[in-house]
């Protein structure tokens, strides 16, 4: 008998069981993620979170009736709720939504995909760039631009790595090694690309001035005169020799404008993330920097001054 009630018991429990989750109907988070291959982060002080993938993110919060996608686009009605089992759940129209924003898009004949981008910390080894010495509660501080970009650009790769698996993230130097310019376009230029992939180069570098007060980022590209050897000749087919120069000032053009597009990228993201702290300086165009001979999108970029004590104390921070 005892046997038989236990049984009973187990019934009415799944049946419940049952009705809660009819009650409560919906997807949770975590099997959407896996699902979507996207990544979920949750905080739970806040019972915030999100799903994040090649830089689409989507954020919720338990209690709210929609979900954000890009921080621009809102889906209503959405219910993000606590299941019995303490799990976190979306209804299915959310579940629906993210989906199709996560679904794998091969991307349309002829359209180009950035596939690879090259970190490039300036100087390095027997080249320390830029020096500043500064006293800070009496200790001597000194700080070397090679090592600087070399921190900051370790933490781009970082980042650039978790939210780009896809992409090949490079780095000319990953220690404190001398290279020389042309060494570093090299690097770049030997990466094998495929007709419809694309590559960008962003050298990261700090500023110095005499005067200790001047402050502020830059953002440097080629200009718009500038002439680049691009195409190779020889690689081309003999009757192509003719319009070589015209197909080589074609691709110049091309990745001038598109150097523009990502130093403005660059530049209003800086603005937004260390903007009250270090001062925009703004765009600037110069042909004698690494990049020159970049066969492709490139930009350098000048964080800020070592020489200015202010800005220095802000750069050796994380
Ligand atoms: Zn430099």
């Amino acid at each position: 008998m005892g046997k038989l009630r236990t049984v009973a018991a187990v019934l009415l429990l799944l049946f419940m069981s049952q009705f809660v989750y009819a009650q409560e109907s919906g997807v949770s988070i975590y099997d959407l993620a896996v699902s979507a291959k996207a990544v979920f982060r949750w905080n739970p002080g806040m019972e915030t979170g999100e799903l994040s993938k090649r830089g689409d993110v989507v954020r919720f919060k338990i209690g709210i009736p929609f979900i954000l996608i890009n921080y621009s686009k809102k889906i209503e009605s959405v219910k993000v709720f606590r299941g019995k089992n303490g799990a976190v759940y979306i209804s299915q129209n959310g579940a629906d939504a993210v989906l199709d924003l996560f679904r794998e898009r091969t991307p349309a004949p002829g359209s180009m995909v950035v596939k690879a981008i090259i970190i490039d910390p300036g100087h390095g080894g027997k080249d320390p760039g830029a020096i500043g010495r500064h006293v800070v509660n009496g200790e001597k501080i000194v700080l070397k631009e090679k090592n600087l970009v070399l921190d900051v650009a370790r933490d781009v790769f970082m980042q650039l790595k978790a939210k780009y698996p896809d992409k090949e993230i490079i780095m000319t130097r990953n220690s404190d090694k001398y290279i020389t310019l042309e060494g570093r376009t090299e690097i770049a230029n030997r990466v094998k690309l495929k007709d419809n992939e694309a590559m960008i180069f962003v050298s990261i570098h700090a500023n110095a001035s005499l005067n200790s007060r001047s402050k502020g980022f830059e953002i440097w590209y080629l200009p718009t005169d500038y002439r680049r050897e691009l195409i190779d000749t020889d690689s081309l087919d003999k009757d192509l020799h003719d319009v070589a120069p015209i197909l080589n000032s074609m691709l110049e053009e091309e990745f001038t404008v598109e150097s523009i597009l990502l130093a403005k990228q660059i530049q209003s993201g800086l603005e937004k993330t260390v903007g009250d702290v270090i001062p925009d300086r703004g765009l600037k165009e110069e042909s004698w920097f690494v990049v020159r001979n970049a066969k492709m999108p490139a930009v350098l970029i000048e964080l800020g001054f070592v020489t200015n004590r202010e800005e220095a104390l802000i750069m050796r921070k994380d």
